[in-house]
Parts: structure tokens; sequence; C-alpha cells
């Protein structure tokens, strides 16, 4: 039987794509390794938020180069797929010639069956890609805009795994408040290579690509839907965005005791300059209101976060600013990565990289002291 060995890079959106894929493999009589020297075919689920992503990908694929150079073995066929698909198929072949095939997307879908190595907590995607227009991100570029998975389908494979004895679901999607509400959305390849027309001013505001719900939001309906399912003992769900997490989904969280008391709702900056350059759409005092009416309602919350240090333009006052809102909101886990100017997004386009390396270290360091390290305790488990 031939072998796969599936490689995943960056978030638990490629995971649990990579669960999918290997699914479809084993439907077509495929078995897995676990060592990708002994594979047929190794399929490379790709990440592209920050440089050095993609630099692991082309680390790994100079190995393997070797490997068959020095072994004389036969090279195995190289497929990829994920975020680095935001380059032309052309470019990709010249990047990284070892390349076989590529995977689109598209294809990856959301109806194989996906095959999980925990057996008793699951990922399940009920979004894919994003309709916002945060300056500093490719995820719109290299996923495309957001579409969201019909509520009947997850609802169907919540039930099968509640079945197979699975008792946490973990709902997945760029921005899960806005589940069922995108719009048509903008093409953003359009909009952004329209250099006359560009400038920050011209890029829209995230909160109005979504219509906003006249009555109970659809993330709202599908966690009471899951809530109902026979075995069904937790629910999480990753990501959310502050700009559209409306007071009925703080009352479901209040009065739904299945919902997890940890949520994850990136901020990025705590400074209003650095917000308005990043288009977040938010100021850093919306951000705490929005975080104290949910501590109101729902006194057992725990935060998690996303910070970008070192993003353009960023002053030792920006990043004091980001110190001071992690202290108020005193978050059990932040992910603080250093900005990478990604090719194509708006921040590219628009501003320097103008902070120093050395600086960007020092700052994640000083957060990752204040937001992790300091408070070891009670740390939630996921993501
Ligand atoms: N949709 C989620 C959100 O809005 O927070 C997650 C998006 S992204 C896959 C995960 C995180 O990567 C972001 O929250 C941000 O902190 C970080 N990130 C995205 N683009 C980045 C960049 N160009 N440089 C550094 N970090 C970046
Ligand atoms: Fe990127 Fe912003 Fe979309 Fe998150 S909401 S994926 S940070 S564009």
């Amino acid at each position: 039987m031939p072998s796969v060995f599936i490689k995943t890079f960056g978030c638990q959106a490629n995971k649990s794509d990579s669960e999918r894929i290997l699914g479809d493999y084993l439907a077509r009589g495929y078995v897995e390794t676990a060592k990708w020297r002994e594979a047929d075919e190794i399929v490379l689920n790709t990440c592209s938020v920050r440089q050095s992503a993609e630099d692991r990908v082309r680390g790994f694929l100079l190995n393997l180069s070797k490997y068959v150079t020095e072994s004389g073995e036969n090279k195995p066929k190289v497929i990829l797929t994920g975020c680095m698909l935001h380059f032309k198929e052309k470019e990709l072949k010249e990047l990284l010639p070892e390349v076989d095939e590529i995977l689109p997307l598209s294809e990856v879908g959301f109806n194989q069956k996906a095959i999980r190595k925990d057996k008793t907590s699951a990922w399940v995607p009920i979004s894919t890609g994003c309709n916002s227009f945060c300056t500093y991100c490719i995820v719109p570029f290299s996923r495309g805009r957001e579409k969201s998975r019909p509520m009947p389908e997850i609802i169907n494979e919540v039930k099968k795994l509640a079945e197979e004895g699975y008792t946490t679901i973990n709902l997945l999607g760029q921005n899960v408040n806005s589940y069922g509400l995108e719009k048509t959305g903008i093409t953003l390849r359009k909009l952004y290579l329209n250099k006359d027309n560009f400038n920050a001013a011209s890029i829209p505001v995230n909160s109005t690509q979504y219509e906003k719900p006249k009555d109970t939001p659809p993330f709202v309906i599908l966690l009471r839907e899951i809530s109902k399912i026979k075995g069904i003992e937790k629910i999480t769900f990753f990501t959310s965005n502050p700009w559209d997490f409306w007071d009925e989904l703080i009352d479901e969280i209040a009065n739904n005791p299945k919902i997890d008391r940890f949520i994850h709702l990136p901020v990025q900056s705590g400074s209003n300059r650095i917000l308005k350059l990043m288009n977040r759409g938010y100021t850093r005092e919306a951000y705490l209101t929005l975080i104290e009416k949910i501590k109101a309602k729902v006194p057992d919350v725990v935060f998690g976060t996303d910070i970008i240090v070192g993003f353009p333009g960023e002053a030792d006052q920006d990043f004091q600013d980001t110190v001071d809102l992690v202290k108020k909101v005193g978050f059990k886990i932040a992910f603080v990565a250093r900005y990478s100017p990604r090719p194509g997004t708006a921040s590219y386009k628009l501003y320097s990289d103008d902070v120093p390396a050395k600086i960007k270290k020092e700052r994640w360091e000083i957060l990752d002291q204040i937001a992790n390290k300091d408070n070891l305790d009670n740390r939630p488990l996921v993501p």
C-alpha cells in the first residue's frame, strides 16, 4: 500500500485541515507513515503568517533534497497546500522547485472525514477564510474570503462525534462570531492592487463586512444546537474578534454551562495609534469595555489573546500602552508575535518595517514574561 506523510505548519486551522487531508488519503487506500523518509507522498500543509513559517517549509525541502542526493533514494512526490498558496503557482514552483503538485484549499473542503488523534476532544471547522482587512495579515489572501459552513453539516458532524465518544467540541474559524453573517466580500487583490487609489483610508473597516444580525446571531444558534447534542459536555471556540462580540453571545456564554469559560480575544496592540494603523476598527477603550462587560456577566471567565510587537511605527509609548492593557486584563495566555511584513498586504505596501529586530525581541520578551511566565497557574490547556 502506498504511504503518505503529512507535515503541518502553523495554526489550528491547518491542523484541522490536515486531519481531513489524511482522511482523504486513507479513503484512497494509503497508509500514514510517521517517517517522511519512508513516504511515497509528502503533503506539506504550509503557514504564511510570518516569514519564519515560510522559511521552515523551505528548510524542510532543502533537507529532503539533500537526503535524496546523498542516499540515492527515489524522491517522494511532494504536494503543497495551505497558506503558501497565496503565491501564484508559477512563483511557488520557482521558490520551491522540489514541489511536484499543488493541492488547492478548495479541494480540501469541509466534507472529508477527519482522522483525529485525540479521541475525546475534536476540532470542527465552522467557517473558512476571512472578510476582515487587518493591514498586516496574509490570511485573507491565502485563505480567501470568508465562507460559513452550512449549520446542518456542522450539527451532523458533531452528532457523529458524540456517538463516537467525543465530549469536547472546539469550533474553529478566523472569526467565529460572524458565522453565517458574511456579505459577498470585496475582492482583495483588486482593492490592494489598485495602486492609484490605494491608501490607508481606502481599506474598509472590518466590522462593515458583516450583516449586523437583526435577531439572534447564527453563531449563538449554533452554540445552542450543539449544546443540545447528547454526550457533548464542553464547547470552546477560536477565534473571536472584538468588533462583533454581540451581547447575545455574552448572554449565551453566561447562561450555557457547556460553553468553556476561556475566551480567546485577540487585541494585537494596546495603543490606539497602532490599532488604527492595523485597521482593527476598535480602540483600547472599546476593547477594555468589552472585557469588563464579559467579566460582569461571566464572572469566572479567563481570557487569552494575540499581540503583535514591533508593528511599523510602534514607539516606546505605544508598547507601554500594550503592557498596560495586558496588565489590566490579566490574560491567562498571550501569543506574542514579532511583526513580519507580508508581501501583498496593506502594511507591507504602506509602512516601512522600521522597528529594529533587537527592539522587537526585547518587547516580545517583556510581554511574554508578563502575560505568560508570571501567571503559570490556572493556564488554560487550549489552544
Ligand atoms: N483570525 C485571528 C485573529 O484575528 O486574531 C487569527 C489570525 S492569524 C492566523 C493569528 C495571529 O498571527 C494573529 O492574531 C496575529 O497576532 C499574528 N499575525 C498575523 N499576521 C502577522 C504578521 N504579519 N506579523 C506578525 N504576526 C502576525
Ligand atoms: Fe487576519 Fe484580521 Fe482576518 Fe484575523 S481577522 S485572520 S488577523 S485579517
